[in-house]
């Protein structure tokens, strides 16, 4: 298969490979679709296999921020950046440098945010060449850490799970099993226990789990148990990939509702998890509050309107579940429809420019 019988499989619009022998760059930005707009979504620094592994991986990412914004409600399409190498050994200000100067010759039809593998300073460094970065610190007039965001907006997710399983939503009802105490993780745990929900934590840092304890009254499970715990929501918040053939079976909740980004295997795995009757909540519609509230710095950073954005969560949540049950078909298939349903209509906004008066004029006339 060619390279462009790859774009045209997936509907990938253009794609840029960056290399620059003086800094040693490598990097390869893939923009999706801009039928809602510039494309948004992160740069990531790896130390793939080869360059085709980057290629895939690239094209695989900014294809699914076209779905991610696209449910967001975002006037953003979908695009990503990888940049080859190392990013403990590699990094330095050079090679950032001239990937923002990559960056912006595109002219603003990628727009770049931080993602493994980058700092802080790197971004900062990017942004020496190029306005075209979000996610910036608060202390450069940006949205600084855009995980409470990620929280609030899970929380506001698991929500709506528990009005469409069991016709209420009070937080505090239920019993919670969270896998990964990092930044999002953790303040998810904070705010379901300001509810008094009963939560369960597992983390592979014991210091983690031992803070939930002490603070939060948690109570600690080893990783490997988590699947296992009698508790009506499963929130993944650490790793990719967790529920899968071995994990799907020993579920005991009725809910999966968490930040973490592709949480199913694969698309068998989503079906199954239907199958079995548990609701789940598709990972990258629940987890929408951080690119939300980075997206909001190309209009003037407001945290008001971030927080106020970072709710409609709930109400997309509400309306993937009922499209789900409309049609009989897996919540992570209804939430790709629903996604594809607003570029398609906003497509057909964008070609149908309103009739002008002559337009209208002639057309009075012919009807007599
Ligand atoms: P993080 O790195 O701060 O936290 C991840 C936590 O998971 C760490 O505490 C780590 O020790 C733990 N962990 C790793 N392996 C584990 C295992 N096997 N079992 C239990 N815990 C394990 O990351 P984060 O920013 O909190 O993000 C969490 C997830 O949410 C990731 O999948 C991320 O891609 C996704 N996400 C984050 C954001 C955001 O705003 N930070 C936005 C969207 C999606």
């Amino acid at each position: 298969m060619t390279l462009f019988d790859t774009l045209a499989r997936h509907g990938h619009e253009q794609v840029v490979f960056c290399h620059n022998p003086e800094t040693g760059l490598r990097a390869i930005v893939a923009i999706h679709d801009t039928t809602l707009g510039p494309a948004l979504g992160g740069l990531r620094m790896w130390p793939y296999e080869d360059e085709g592994a980057a290629l895939t991986d690239v094209l695989r990412l900014s294809r699914g921020m076209t779905y991610k914004n696209a449910l967001a409600g975002l006037d953003h399409g979908g695009g990503k950046a990888v940049i080859i190498g190392d990013p403990r050994r590699d990094k330095n200000e050079a090679l950032m440098r001239s990937f923002g100067r990559f960056l912006e010759s595109l002219g603003g039809r990628y727009i770049t945010a931080e993602d493994v593998g980058m700092t802080e300073t790197d971004m900062e460094r990017i942004r020496g060449e190029t306005d075209w970065v979000v996610g910036n610190s608060t202390v450069l007039g940006g949205s600084g850490d855009p995980s409470p965001f990620t929280a609030q907006g899970t929380v506001a997710g698991i929500r709506a799970s528990l009005r469409e399983r069991f016709c209420r939503e009070e937080i505090g009802d239920f019993t919670y099993a969270v896998q990964g105490l990092g930044h999002v993780g953790m303040d998810i745990v904070r705010r379901l226990c300001e509810h008094d929900a009963r939560v369960h934590v597992t983390d592979v840092d014991d210091d983690s789990v031992q803070r939930a304890v002490d603070e939060y009254g948690c109570t600690a499970v080893a990783p490997e148990a988590i699947y296992d715990v009698d508790a009506e929501v499963f929130v993944p918040c650490a790793l990719g990939g967790v529920l899968n053939a071995e994990t799907i079976p020993r579920l005991r909740c009725q809910i999966v509702a968490g930040a973490a980004n592709n949480q199913l295997a694969d698309d068998a795995a989503g079906d199954a998890v239907h199958e079995r009757g548990i609701v789940y909540a598709p990972d990258y519609a629940i987890n929408a509050g951080g690119v939300m509230n980075v997206s909001l710095e190309l209009e003037g950073y407001s945290r008001e309107r971030a927080h106020a954005m970072v709710e409609r969560i709930e109400q997309t949540l509400t309306d993937i579940f009922e499209r789900a049950r409309g049609e009989g078909i897996p919540t992570w298939r209804a939430a790709d429809r629903l996604a594809e349903h607003r570029i398609a209509s906003m497509a057909r906004v964008r070609s149908s420019a309103p009739a002008t008066p002559a337009q209208t004029g002639t057309r009075r006339a012919s009807c007599g």
